[in-house]
């Protein structure tokens, strides 16, 4: 009898490969074993919705419990996989039990760095989520330490919600790893008008208050991949096909490192849901024999206040920004070209927009950036 596939990781990847796989036409046992205790989930509302009181913690899972029974897919909480013996296609758990596999998907996501901070919540996982939402209704100051989106995304929740909130970050402005100078200015006069105190280029300890979140990223879930011998470089490496060297072993979302094409083929690790969602359906087509390289173009969102911000593919490298629209209405982008093409485009409340840089973006349309900064530019005119 096949011993199917096993996914280790019951987060948005781990879900989306079983469902992936059952769609298409895959009749083998599946199994998800997860360290979490319920089923798998969104995270995104974490540090959004759940703050601000309108998401109801329990309705947060991706599927019901019987979704899973339904399709046959075997639902394995509170397990946690120590390592892999690829000799004999078995994955062991810390508590002893092992389970066999033809593939094996490694879909372990990230933990958050931590800092020495006595005291401080942290936010990745829905029991964070839950016990941030409820001391955040006790504080009446928040310090939030880290300018990146969860950061900041949580300093705007708890504006929102009337708190004092500062936020530190050691970098010369916020989200700098991820956008334009242009962009963070702008969040970062968006906080400053709704009374956010943001503090940049900060070295020295932030002040106690009610409440400390720390934000400063990630470190991606590595160690049964480590310990069994696969290739480990800020992520699980894989080559397009998100495969492992053990052609067995596929590895997808947070955990791995893959040669991205809207990187120039460089080695690139994402967060964000798209990324978990379309490397699963990737994989589970390669193991129904339909193998393709994983090219899709990468994008993401974040909510802070009334501005919501969607990003498409990888601005890394950009030599040159124009600004389509302007900042004064609230609605523009923020487009990113490398000698002279498209390779990114931050949109500001301009959903259309970004969806036309997307398609703009996966064609590979040429497109100057005179006919970007022209307004009377059709975008969907040129795909
Ligand atoms: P995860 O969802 O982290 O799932 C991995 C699972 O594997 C976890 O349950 C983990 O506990 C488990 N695991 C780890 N090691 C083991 C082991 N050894 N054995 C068993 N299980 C293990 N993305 C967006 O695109 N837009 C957003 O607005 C956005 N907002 C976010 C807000 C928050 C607060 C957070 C935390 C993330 C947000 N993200 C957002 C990122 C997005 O949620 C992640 O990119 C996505 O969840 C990645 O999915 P994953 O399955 O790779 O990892």
């Amino acid at each position: 009898m096949s011993a199917g596939v096993v996914i280790v990781g019951g987060g948005q990847a781990g879900y989306q490969t079983a469902a992936s796989l059952r769609s298409e036409g895959y009749t083998e046992p599946i199994a998800i074993l997860g360290d979490e205790a319920g089923v798998p989930y969104q995270r995104p509302p974490l540090s959004k919705a759940l703050l601000l009181g309108k998401q109801d913690p329990d309705r947060l899972a991706l599927r019901p419990a019987n979704w899973y029974a339904d399709r046959a897919v075997q639902w394995i909480p509170d397990t946690r996989v120590h390592s892999i013996d690829r000799s004999t296609r078995t994955v062991l758990a810390e508590s002893g039990a092992r389970f066999p596999y033809d593939y094996l998907v490694l879909a372990t996501g990230a933990r958050n760095r931590t800092l020495n901070t006595p005291g401080a919540l942290y936010l990745r996982t829905l029991r964070e989520g839950v016990a941030l939402q409820e001391r955040l209704q006790q504080a009446s100051n928040v310090t939030v330490i880290g300018g990146g989106f969860i950061g900041l995304e949580v300093a705007a929740a708890a504006r929102a919600l009337g708190k004092t909130v500062a936020v530190y970050d050691t970098g010369p402005r916020v989200m700098a790893r991820a956008v334009c100078p242009e962009v963070s200015q702008y969040f970062e006069h968006t906080h400053a008008a709704q009374g956010v105190s943001i503090h940049t280029n900060f070295s020295a300890t932030p002040p106690p208050a009610d409440l400390t979140l720390v934000g400063i990223g990630v470190i991606p879930n590595t160690d049964p991949a480590e310990m069994s011998g696969l290739a480990v470089a800020n992520g699980i490496v894989t080559d397009s096909y998100l495969r492992t060297a053990d052609p067995s072993i596929f590895a997808i979302g947070d955990c791995a490192s893959y040669p991205n094409p809207f990187a120039a083929g460089g080695m690139v690790r994402l967060e964000s849901v798209q990324n978990a969602v379309d490397q699963a359906l990737c994989v589970a087509r390669a193991i129904v024999g339909k193998p393709a390289p994983y090219r899709a173009v990468p994008w993401f969102w974040t909510e802070q206040f009334d501005i919501r911000m969607q990003m498409a593919g990888i601005g890394t490298g950009a030599d040159r920004i124009v600004l389509r629209g302007s900042t004064s209405n609230r609605k523009f982008s923020a487009v990113y070209f490398k000698s002279g093409r498209l390779i990114a485009a931050d949109s500001i409340n301009q959903p259309a927009e970004h969806l036309a840089f997307r398609k703009l973006l996966d064609a590979g349309t040429p497109l100057t950036p005179e006919q970007v900064g022209d307004l009377s530019t059709d975008l969907k005119s040129l795909l």
